[in-house]
């Protein structure tokens, strides 16, 4: 590839490794005309799969740009969106799928986006989980507050009973959202 620099149309690999989970490959390069040296970042292309059947290539500015409306007034910044973006893609790529649905990406968003701003989550899978109805809406508050948990203070293994989840809400899309309600690791 060419030097950004010069613009010389050849380079050199002077180191090559990956990045520490495993899903890039990182490259040292140097240009053999004005000796400077710049990285490149290999990785496998993510294929985002639209319900029209077209695809196109994953696109952190497009997950930005599905949020960034659910966040309009909220206290959320752009580092912030930019970090939920990277958390998605990485999620994502965690599961070793070359292909996904623009709908999955969709359910993805879910789980940051809850941890960053509970009222953009809401406003955010209330397109995505296509609520139709006020129950919708109180389900998915009910689920929050439920599994909300207490910010600080050690989690004590009493004689508590695991949490109950409730099934998802009626009128939901299809059976199994993987990963819909999943908080963070
Ligand atoms: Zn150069």
């Amino acid at each position: 590839m060419h030097c950004p620099f010069c613009r010389n149309g050849d380079s050199r690999v002077v180191d090559s490794r990956s990045t520490e989970d495993g899903t890039a490959i990182r490259r040292r390069r140097q240009c053999p005309q004005c000796g400077r040296r710049f990285s490149t970042l290999e990785t496998a292309s993510l294929t985002v799969v639209k319900r029209s059947g077209a695809t196109e290539p994953f696109s952190r500015a497009k997950v930005i740009a599905g949020v960034r409306k659910a966040c309009q007034g909220r206290p959320v910044s752009e580092d912030d969106l930019a970090r939920l973006a990277q958390h998605v893609e990485e999620q994502i790529r965690a599961t070793g799928c070359a292909e996904i649905d623009a709908h999955e990406v969709g359910l993805t968003i879910l789980g940051p986006l809850r941890e960053l701003d509970e009222v953009a989550y809401l406003r955010f899978a209330s397109v995505y989980q296509a609520f139709d109805s006020l129950e919708d809406f109180t389900a998915a508050i009910a689920l929050l507050q439920m599994e909300r948990t207490p910010l600080s203070g050690v989690r004590v293994a009493g004689p508590g009973r695991p949490a109950d989840r409730p099934p998802p809400p009626a009128g939901g899309r299809g059976g199994s959202v993987p990963g819909g309600t999943a908080s963070g690791p």
